[in-house]
């Protein structure tokens, strides 16, 4: 009877560890929640993503005002949450619990439903109206080329051909993209999310995560970088998670919270 007991003891504790685990792990991107929220239901996301491309199109103003140069002109722009919506991926991670794989990447953009965020459907038109082409130099990986060129003409973004389009091969870095339209065009404005979108200078964050670089181009922001606001992911996590891609949930929440500045 004894035994009996401590047996059934025994299966419940295992019972309960694991339904935790369970939990746990169902939890493990609930992170995302209140940058997703804000990104999806906040005005101010909205009213941001408009006043940088209302910005971004007055530049293009000012810059063929001054520059009267025969050479084609170019902007470069990101696309991933510069020009379309991916906040469905995060919601599907809060909700299913899983990270950002490969896989899991492919599952929402092969769907090809992003939407474009606010003005930048318009913003793409007006450059094309003054004569300026659009590049799209986005990180997704050349196995997304053709989904993610029919969710750009899907939503009607000017440019959306394949020879705007340069994504990801071998490097994340987007210098030698960025090189390839140089050959070509002059590059008057660079808009996009990630700081490593306008210049590999941004992307050492080592000493105190970039924020010197930042400092020291601060007249570059607003005039020849538009930065839109992304508050779910980005590059700067990467020194928040110390480069290390081996942490587990648990030491990531640890580092979060380690990396906050309180009083
Ligand atoms: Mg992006």
């Amino acid at each position: 009877m004894k035994k009996l007991l401590f047996l059934l003891l025994g299966v419940t504790i295992l019972l309960n560890s694991c339904q935790q685990s369970c939990v746990d792990e169902k939890k493990s991107q609930d992170h995302l929640i209140m940058s997703s929220l804000w990104y999806q239901k906040s005005g101010e996301m909205k009213a941001i993503y408009h006043q940088c491309f209302n910005w971004a199109e007055l530049r293009i103003d000012m810059i063929l005002a001054e520059n009267t140069s025969e050479t084609k002109k170019a902007v470069i722009v990101d696309i991933d949450e510069t020009m379309l919506d991916n906040s469905p991926f995060q919601t599907h991670c809060i909700n299913t619990g899983e990270s950002f794989t490969k896989e899991t990447w492919s599952g929402w953009t092969t769907q090809i439903k992003a939407k474009p965020l606010p003005g930048a459907v318009e913003f793409s038109k007006y450059a094309e109206s003054k004569g300026i082409e659009v590049f799209y130099i986005s990180n997704r990986s050349v196995d997304d080329f053709d989904v993610t060129l029919k969710n750009l003409q899907k939503e009607n973004f000017a440019f959306a051909d394949s020879a705007h389009l340069l994504l990801k091969s071998d490097t994340r870095s987007k210098k030698p993209r960025r090189d390839v339209v140089r050959e070509n065009y002059e590059i008057v404005l660079l808009i996009g999310d990630n700081l490593i979108d306008f210049s590999e200078i941004f992307e050492d964050r080592s000493a105190n995560f970039g924020f010197d670089i930042v400092e020291e181009h601060s007249k570059d922001f607003g005039f020849k970088f538009i930065v839109l606001p992304n508050p779910m992911y980005g590059e700067w996590e990467r020194e928040v998670f110390e480069n290390r891609k081996d942490l587990n949930n648990k030491e990531k929440y640890e580092l979060r919270k380690s990396n906050l500045i309180g009083y």
